[in-house]
């Protein structure tokens, strides 16, 4: 039994409410955090401690540092943090560059980059070597769309998990010898509410025939890799930046 604790950011749905179920099956204490959707993060906790797992909703929106701040420390009491994954993220709806307000890449940049960074930092500090921790990992979601770029669609939102890509590699070189380890999954196209909310809602579904595996991913998928890279199993990996995505 594995009594540390994961903080996964945007637990609530999709990727993230597939991972806090995955995490507590490994036997983790799952931080499910959420931006608005108490209801769906409370819903999750109760699936978890349907099977006798424990978990906590925590309202964090990671676009404001207090809000993070506040995660940590509801995470600290609940017990020794071991994990983190930053999978809370945010598209916007389609859109070129030049019909782009600033306000709208402001949010995306703090929410999908900044953002991850602070969130990381706290795990950092508790759980390096450097300060007095016993190591963890940390898991970034990025997207493949950091290769793509997503021209005519977020050109933006692409950008954004490029940093992410950058930061996953420099943190976990960063913290190499403090006993975290530091990894991103590339998702391809999955099933999930995020298409809907970029205001796409059959996207994923229309650009599968792109995808050389001709479907969508499952939100279990990605899960499926974030659990395996939260293990032991993956001890030497970080990082790393690994594709998910049916070859897309
Ligand atoms: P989703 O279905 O839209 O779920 C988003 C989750 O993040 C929800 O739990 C939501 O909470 C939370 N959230 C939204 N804004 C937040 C904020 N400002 N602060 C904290 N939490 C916030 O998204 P998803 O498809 O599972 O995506 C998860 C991650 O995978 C994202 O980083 C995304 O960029 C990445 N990804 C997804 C795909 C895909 O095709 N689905 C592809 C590549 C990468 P509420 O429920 O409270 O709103």
């Amino acid at each position: 039994m594995n009594d540390r604790v994961v903080i996964i950011t945007g637990g609530s749905r999709g990727i993230g409410r597939a991972t806090a179920l995955g995490c507590a099956k490994r036997g983790f204490k799952v931080v499910v955090g959420y931006a608005s959707n108490a209801a769906a993060a409370d819903e999750v906790v109760a699936e978890i401690a349907a099977s006798n797992g424990k978990a906590i909703a925590v309202k964090c929106d990671v676009g404001s540092e207090a809000d993070i701040l506040a995660l940590f420390a509801a995470a600290d009491a609940f017990g020794p943090l071991g994990a983190l994954v930053n999978n809370a993220g945010i598209v916007g709806p389609t859109a070129r560059v030049d019909e782009m307000s600033a306000e709208r890449i402001q949010r995306m940049m703090a929410v999908n980059v900044t953002g991850s960074i602070l969130c990381a930092r706290e795990a950092v500090k508790r759980m390096s070597t450097r300060h007095g921790g016993k190591g963890g990992v940390i898991v970034n979601l990025s997207s493949v769309a950091a290769k793509l770029g997503s021209p005519n669609t977020y050109v933006d939102y692409a950008a954004s998990k490029g940093a992410v890509d950058s930061f996953t590699v420099g943190l976990g070189h960063e913290v190499a010898g403090e006993g975290i380890r530091v990894a991103a999954i590339r998702p391809g196209l999955i099933d999930t509410e995020i298409h809907a909310s970029g205001g796409d809602p059959e996207r994923a579904h229309r650009l599968s025939v792109n995808v050389p595996m001709k479907r969508v991913g499952r939100a279990e998928e990605i899960a499926n890799a974030v659990v395996w890279l939260l293990s032991d199993e993956a001890s030497y990996v970080t990082s790393a930046i690994i594709d998910v995505s049916g070859g897309r």
